[in-house]
């Protein structure tokens, strides 16, 4: 039987805390898979069970209980924020997909599966091919026919699961936020608004990771971030060379290619963030996506036995920090009324991995007009958790129907979130389970009211 070295690796940096486990099972009732499937094997508890069992050769890695249980793990990472003892569960899991990934790949897998592992490591690391899929994916959202499917509900009546999939992609398009005064529609979104007036002189260096998913489907995400900062006293920079983030690739696995993607980054910043650069005023990365993020600020982790890139990981993720964050850490500029009932559904990467637990509420209560209103298990996982809605749909179904009835209590019509996976999911959801509201960004919020007021020159 064989004894798995990455995740011997992983148990061994860690068995302080995985020793450290009590079994106490505080962190049962925070697990979005053991509340669905009510099965210790699809808890924290369990899984480190298995996890261990193989890396003292008591399990086959082959397995397919092994498996079936780490593939069926969100990775929301709710179990961290639960645990009394430490454990950190993320990593752990990233190196037991890993495990999996190497020691099961001649056993095959779903032809779906399969597809999403060759986009992982054959689109995604590479920016020419991701800018042509995702302008394909631009055109589809936006042609006219797609959109008339869409509506009438034609591609329902052929298939619940396509429309599902369809409503992933239709959501990403620029959302009509202030109903009172009609807001910001598909005509308004045309017009670039590219001149904020910043009220002080003093500017804060930063720049914004543009991301692949973002700069791909939520390019209007990216410019309204830009604008807001930009409001609020900063010079954005932009870096070029920059790559995908590798999150996807970290969290199903394939630690290697999340690696490369990880040195390419730290180069393309590292001027930016080098001593002699601006040593008295250092630029912050800023992050809109809080999967990204909370990858981002661990590629000190990811590289931490790599001698070349190590310490300059280490350097890159201190700069980091999520648009949010940044914006909160010090006063908001005030913008018009927006009027509108807003709820926040937080990302698991900003809550639990990155603990910004409180940042995105400051943002949207500092918009005039905004009634904010509380969510019931608002750090709860939506079950997008990257690409798990498409690899098991059947759970992530579940838990995003629990979470659209709590979106539903709330009575509000705008849904805020600061993810891409989850901004689809919920949007896909509100769709599916029939919740009268819309998903937006929280920063749009913000940049609707800078708007309305205003701050923006048209060009
Ligand atoms: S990461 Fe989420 S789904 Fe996975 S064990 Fe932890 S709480 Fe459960
Ligand atoms: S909360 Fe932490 S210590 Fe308790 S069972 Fe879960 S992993 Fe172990």
């Amino acid at each position: 039987m064989s004894l798995n070295t990455s995740l011997h690796t992983a148990l061994d940096a860690e068995m302080d805390k995985i020793l450290g486990c009590i079994h106490c099972g505080l962190c049962l009732p925070a697990c979005p898979t053991y509340q669905q499937a009510g099965n210790e094997n699809d808890s924290p508890r369990g899984r480190i069970y298995l996890m261990r069992a193989v890396a003292e050769g008591k399990l086959d890695v082959q397995s397919p209980t092994f498996a079936r249980h780490i593939d069926l793990c969100l990775g929301c990472r709710a179990c961290e924020t639960a645990c009394p003892a430490g454990v950190n569960y993320g990593h752990l899991l990233e190196h037991a997909r890993e495990t999996i990934n190497h020691e099961g790949k001649k056993k095959g897998s779903g032809f779906q599966k399969l597809m999403l592992k060759l986009a992982l490591r054959h689109v995604f690391p590479y920016p020419n091919r991701l800018k042509a899929v995702f302008a394909v994916n631009r055109w589809m959202r936006d042609s006219s026919l797609m959109k008339w499917a869409y509506k009438t509900g034609f591609v329902r009546k052929v298939s619940k699961k396509a429309d599902f999939a369809l409503s992933l992609l239709m959501t990403t398009a620029p959302a009509r936020i202030d109903r009172e005064t009609g807001g910001r529609g598909d005509e308004a979104t045309k017009v670039p608004t590219q001149h904020p007036t910043p009220n002080t002189q003093h500017l804060k260096p930063v720049s914004v990771f543009t991301g692949c998913v973002m700069e791909g489907l939520f390019k209007h995400t990216n410019d309204a971030t830009k604008r807001v900062l930009e409001v609020n006293n900063c010079q954005n920079i932009e870096v070029a060379k920059q790559v995908c983030c590798g999150a996807l690739h970290a969290h199903s696995g394939d630690l290697e290619t999340a690696r490369k993607l990880a040195r390419a980054n730290i180069e393309a910043f590292e001027r930016l963030l080098s001593a002699d650069h601006n040593p008295t005023n250092p630029a912050t990365i800023i992050i809109n996506a809080a999967g990204c993020g909370a990858l981002l600020k661990e590629y000190g982790e990811l590289l931490k036995d790599d001698p070349r890139y190590a310490e300059r990981a280490i350097n890159f993720s201190r700069h980091v920090k999520d648009a949010t964050e940044f914006l909160a850490d010090d006063e908001i500029r005030q913008g018009d009324p927006l009027n509108e009932t807003v709820t926040l559904d937080a990302p698991c990467h900003l809550y639990h991995a990155q603990r910004v637990m409180t940042a995105p509420q400051k943002v949207l209560t500092s918009i005039p007009g905004v009634e904010y209103r509380q969510l019931e298990g608002m750090q709860d996982c939506c079950g997008g958790a990257g690409i798990y809605n498409l690899s098991e749909p059947e759970m992530s179904e579940g838990i995003l129907s629990d979470k659209i009835e709590k979106v539903k209590a709330t009575g509000a019509k705008v849904l805020a979130t600061a993810n891409p996976g989850c901004h689809m999911q919920l949007g896909a959801g509100a769709r599916l389970f029939n919740a009268d509201c819309q998903v937006v960004h929280v920063v749009e919020l913000l940049d609707e009211s800078y708007r309305k007021a205003g701050f923006y020159e048209k060009s």
